[in-house]
């Protein structure tokens, strides 16, 4: 495929010095603060990440707090922006950089890499924006203006399509302003090159997209082949006692990982079982069912049913006292919960 990337990077660049964005607060920052916002922008707009990144950095000024920081604590900070992964991996990063690195933000690409949850883009997009270095990107609003630029075939799942979409990467970011042409590559896929209806006419690559020129801007990137996206069900058991609840911590792995959030069974036969097992109960205690609530994840969909269960005491006794923790109500906002869980709460109180 042939490229003229002299053109296409002058063409970038000259869009970027009139319309790109040149005062997001993480920009010309030093490289704590890039990473973080890296991390955050991970499937997730500018508009949202802005409040969580001032917060985040107002809590956690540099590596030194984060990494001495507890997780439940850095969770309770990401609450919200979901996918949770990223903030257990960013603290574990900071320590990572504390132990092996003298606290100090590591410059090579492999160090910077070796860090848990930056991939290869985000690698790039660190040393390039904090440190001035020539990398490439592709996060998913360059793709999108990649594949439709130059009509890349297959879906992103594919390692050739993969491949292909790296290697234009490669061969379209010039040897001087790279940081300059990466945020406006970003800014070109997310202000103009959007999922549907792209401004073309507003777009400085238009005279060289093979899309437009064929009028198959839709078709581009290509989808993945639809598969139905499978349900699944939980029950949720909401243990009341005036003003406490009981809430469980989840695993550090999975959904929600190491939120607090409620204990989980998985149909109304297996409650009694929970409750003699975890708490000791001997009698079953009043339950209210309520209506299903549904959560939709990137992969299946998740039905939530919701149990409330009245206790006139709090049990004497419980199991796995290290994951299981009797809140008060008005303190449940000091606990990171996922957004299913604090909506369920709101909608009881
Ligand atoms: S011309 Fe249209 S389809 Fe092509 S890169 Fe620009 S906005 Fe995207």
């Amino acid at each position: 495929m042939d490229v003229d990337a002299a053109s296409f990077a002058d063409r970038v660049l000259g869009w970027y010095r009139r319309y790109g964005r040149h005062d997001l607060p993480w920009q010309r920052q030093d490289a704590y603060r890039v990473w973080l916002a890296e991390i955050m922008l991970q499937q997730t707009q500018v508009s949202t990440v802005i409040p969580y990144y001032q917060n985040f950095i107002e809590r956690f000024p540099g590596i030194g707090q984060l990494a001495e920081a507890s997780i439940d604590e850095v969770l309770r900070h990401w609450q919200g922006l979901g996918y949770y992964a990223r903030a257990r991996n960013l603290h574990k990063a900071a320590q990572v950089i504390r132990d092996r690195h003298d606290g100090r933000f590591p410059e090579s690409f492999a160090a910077v890499e070796a860090l848990p949850g930056v991939g290869q883009s985000t690698a790039g997009a660190i040393l390039s924006f904090a440190f001035g270095q020539r990398w490439p990107i592709l996060d998913g609003n360059v793709k999108r203006v990649l594949a439709r630029c130059f009509c890349v075939q297959g879906w992103y799942g594919r390692s050739d399509t993969m491949k292909q979409l790296w290697y234009l990467a490669e061969s379209v970011t010039p040897e001087l302003n790279a940081p300059d042409f990466n945020q406006a590559m970003m800014d070109i896929g997310s202000m103009l090159c959007v999922k549907s209806r792209p401004k073309c006419e507003a777009c400085p690559l238009k005279s060289i997209c093979a899309s437009y020129r064929h009028h198959c801007q839709a078709d581009y990137p290509q989808r993945k082949p639809v598969r139905a996206k499978p349900h699944k069900h939980t029950l949720m058991l909401l243990h009341r006692c005036g003003d406490q609840v009981l809430l469980w911590r989840r695993p550090p792995s999975g959904i929600w990982g190491g939120l607090w959030s409620l204990p989980e069974v998985d149909s109304a036969r297996a409650i009694e079982l929970w409750q003699q097992s975890f708490l000791q109960l001997t009698q079953a205690p009043q339950t209210f069912q309520q209506d299903v609530i549904r959560h939709q994840f990137t992969h299946y969909s998740l039905d939530i049913s919701l149990a409330i269960i009245e206790l006139e005491n709090l049990p004497q006794k419980i199991s796995d006292t290290d994951n299981y923790a009797w809140v008060d109500i008005a303190n449940l906002s000091q606990h990171g919960l996922p957004t299913p869980v604090r909506k369920l709460f709101d909608s009881l109180t």
